[in-house]
């Protein structure tokens, strides 16, 4: 049985780093028919936002990754607490009385002799006069005293692991607001709701070797763990300074179509091309967590651009029959003018631009020293319908009658007619416009 979670904090919009964790959670879990759960990460009381919550599940919902539950942390503080009970009965957890500057000072000073910043436990080596004191001068926090082992487990996509426990500062549990930490939290919520796989980043790697530690205490079995690549930019620098540009609510804004960047989190990363595929069911068939490397993953938005306007390009009327028809674009003519334009749109909703050029709504452009020329060539421009042999008929007598050949003859016209210098063939779009009616009474 595999259950799978993903688990955002809800402190902001999910983004394609994130998206690419939910995806990689949800194809393992879903190509062995698991449970998906939608586990919100949010005990964070102040940076975390309910219209974020919202989003998050939005967001999901338009890229199709459906959960099959959903869990808060914020409801599960019970169940902290009872862990936290648990371990100080068996003296795993223990009351630290420092404060955020006094730990900054002994990290810096481990630094300047060469130490690594390690947490020296100087709590448990208290007086009962000192601790006295300082229970009555500020609240304690809690941390996880960790066993100086070799903790070791087999990555799927790092393969062997192994992290020396004794090395790290035993992790604070519990901070002195009360608030409880992730560590803490994620074990919890991984053993009771039985999770069987994690996949995550690799920037987790560290938290995993302190959680099978926790888990062990607490007496369950760690689950399998995968610990994917960071994307980084074009320039091999880290997205994190890109993140809002890269929302997926900034790309749906962009016409992104959501196949196409599941596509594209799906292969990159492994050795395999990016191959848009048709459904998530089919990204599932080719999945294995076992494909994708290690060594981080470079992410370009302007490859997925380019992606999806070959996507669109090649997209069939069916796809975006109802949303062309939310755009106004009347039933009858609605196949023939998406086969017209899906070349020439970064998203579907482009199409409608393209309908209100074709409609008359936009500046003709005509540069200065065609004037003259547009103004002939409108002049045997034919009355509207328009037809497929228009555009061909029509320049064929506009070059007889001006002598104009190739661009000289073309672009001037189109730039009349649409008021771009590019854009789908003219003569697929010509039986579409009402403008030259306009431009012939100008003329
Ligand atoms: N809320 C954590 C994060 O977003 C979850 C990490 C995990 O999957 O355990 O980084």
């Amino acid at each position: 049985m595999v259950t799978a979670r993903f688990a955002p904090s809800p402190t902001g919009f999910l983004h394609v780093g994130n998206v690419r964790t939910a995806l990689l959670n949800y194809l393992a879990c879903r190509k062995r028919g698991g449970t998906f759960i939608l586990r919100l990460d949010d005990t964070d009381q102040e940076r975390c936002r309910p219209e974020f919550v919202d989003a998050i599940k939005e967001d999901l919902e338009w890229l199709g990754l459906h959960w099959d539950r959903v869990e808060r942390q914020s409801d599960r503080r019970d169940r902290y607490d009872a862990a936290i009970a648990g371990l100080r009965e068996v003296g795993l957890v223990y009351d630290c009385y420092e404060t955020e500057d006094e730990l900054k000072s002994k990290r810096q000073l481990q630094r300047k002799s060469g130490l690594p910043p390690k947490y020296d436990r100087a709590s448990l080596r208290l007086s009962d006069d000192e601790r006295r004191r300082l229970q009555s001068e500020r609240p304690s926090y809690y941390r996880f005293m960790l066993d100086d082992e070799r903790v070791e487990w087999v990555d799927g996509v790092q393969g062997p692991v192994s992290v020396s426990a004794g090395s790290l500062s035993d992790p604070v549990l519990v901070r002195a607001d009360g608030r409880v930490l992730y560590t803490l939290s994620s074990v919890v919520d991984d053993v009771e709701m039985g999770i069987s796989d994690v996949v995550r980043g690799s920037d987790h790697l560290t938290n995993t070797a302190m959680q099978i530690q926790l888990m062990r205490k607490l007496g369950a079995k760690p689950p399998r763990f995968a610990h994917h690549s960071l994307l980084i930019g074009r320039d091999g620098g880290p997205l994190a300074k890109r993140l809002g540009a890269l929302s997926i609510r900034e790309m749906r804004s962009r016409g992104i179509e959501p196949i196409v960047l599941l596509s594209m989190l799906a292969y990159l990363g492994t050795s395999k091309p990016v191959e848009i595929r048709a459904s998530l069911e089919e990204l599932g068939e080719d999945f294995d967590i076992g494909h994708f490397s290690a060594v981080p993953t470079r992410f370009s938005e302007a490859d997925l651009a380019a992606l999806n306007s070959k996507h669109l390009a090649a997209l069939p009327f069916k796809s975006v029959e109802t949303r062309v028809a939310e755009m106004g674009i009347p039933e009858a003519v609605a196949e023939r003018f998406w086969l017209a334009v899906r070349g020439n749109v970064s998203g579907v909703e482009d199409a409608v631009a393209w309908w209100d050029i074709c409609m008359g709504r936009f500046e003709p452009n005509v540069d200065g020293e065609d004037r003259e020329f547009v103004d002939a060539a409108m002049a045997i421009l034919p009355n509207p319908p328009f037809g497929d042999r228009t555009w061909a008929d029509w320049t064929e007598e506009v070059s007889r009658a001006t002598g104009r050949r190739g661009r000289g003859l073309y672009m001037p016209l189109r730039k009349a007619l649409t008021g771009r210098s590019k854009g789908p063939e003219m003569a697929k779009i010509m039986p579409f416009l009402r403008s030259g009616c306009s431009m012939k009474a100008g003329a």
